[in-house]
């Protein structure tokens, strides 16, 4: 069993480290704020009272914190976790962050005498209940390995995708088409239902058909089809449209960075721009159906 720090205890963390600690692990934690320790303490996880304590004689060092400036702020510079730790310690940042600040956290981390890996997960609070997130994970193959066992209590599916920042570039490119495709699926049934289609009509058609993806048959953003999708409840998340546009954004800083082309990719951010710019921020990201049965698309 490893003795495991973990840093960040949000609505993802706290059940990932408490899926630690029911799997025998020694997990000391530290967060910002009270109310996410509190939480923490409450699922058995040893809260410190600092980040330097909770990372003291720990093995693993894992990262869950909102944006690569809240991850590279907590590891790097003089006071940073990086100067803390033992020399040797594994590092395992699963936040989604932009690429950019996933290779500088990298190259901090070895140059400090440590081992990295990224490795955002998808799947929400649900997974990490659940313990079945999917890991994306970028770093060393040595590495790898070294982390699999403990990534393995946390998901349900554990992938390495290549060397420094390719977990990232996973998740965001993954998370590109969820958004592109929610938009596509939603603006079919608007079409579908100007046209006379009924909904569950347009499903059974579409979900054994060429139109088939995950925003349609797992997320369906009609109420009916598939009731265990937000729509069936009002839209409350789920997967918060603010969220949505956090991943779009890192694609397209990702997208500008690598000369990509991702024309869809650049309209899909737009579109969830204005969605959450309407106040719809908090709502399930599939909510922007109604948005756009409303004519809010065209502006
Ligand atoms: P959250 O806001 O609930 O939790 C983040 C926590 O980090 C907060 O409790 C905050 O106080 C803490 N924090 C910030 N700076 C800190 C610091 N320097 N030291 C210690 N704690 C600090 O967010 P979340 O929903 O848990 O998401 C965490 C990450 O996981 C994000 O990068 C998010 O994009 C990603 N993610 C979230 C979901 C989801 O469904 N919520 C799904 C997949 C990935």
């Amino acid at each position: 069993m490893a003795r495991i720090a973990f840093i960040g205890l949000g609505n993802m963390g706290v059940p990932m480290a408490a899926n630690l600690v029911k799997a025998g692990h020694e997990v000391t934690g530290f967060d910002l704020s009270a109310a996410a320790c509190a939480q923490a303490g409450a699922r058995g996880i040893s809260v410190m009272e600092n980040a330097a304590s909770a990372v003291e004689d720990a093995q693993m060092v894992i990262t869950m914190l909102p944006s690569g400036k809240h991850v590279l702020g907590a590891l790097t510079g003089e006071g940073g976790l990086f100067a803390q730790a033992g020399t040797g310690t594994l590092f395992i940042d699963c936040s989604t962050i932009d690429v950019a600040s996933s290779r500088a956290f990298h190259e901090a981390a070895q140059k400090a005498g440590h081992a990295s890996l990224d490795a955002p997960v998808s799947g929400g609070v649900g997974g990490a209940e659940a313990g079945s997130l999917t890991f994306m994970v970028g770093g060393a193959d040595a590495t790898f390995a070294a982390a699999h066992a403990v990534l393995d209590v946390m998901g349900g599916k554990v992938v390495h995708c290549g060397g420094d920042g390719a977990g990232q570039a996973a998740k965001i490119c993954n998370n590109m088409i969820l958004g592109i495709s929610m938009i596509a699926v939603s603006e079919a049934f608007v079409l579908g239902e100007k046209l006379g289609l009924s909904h569950e009509a347009l499903f059974d058609v579409a979900s054994t058909s060429s139109g088939q993806c995950w925003s349609l048959t797992s997320y369906c953003p009609v109420p009916g089809p598939v009731p265990a999708s937000p729509a069936n409840r009002g839209y409350v998340p789920g997967f918060a449209a603010a969220l949505m546009l956090k991943d779009l954004r890192l694609s397209q800083a990702a997208a500008q960075g690598a000369g990509a082309s991702t024309a869809l990719g650049e309209a899909a951010t737009a579109l969830y721009t204005r969605f959450a710019e309407e106040g719809h921020e908090g709502k399930d990201f599939s909510g922007i159906i109604e948005w756009i049965r409303a004519g809010r698309e065209q502006g």
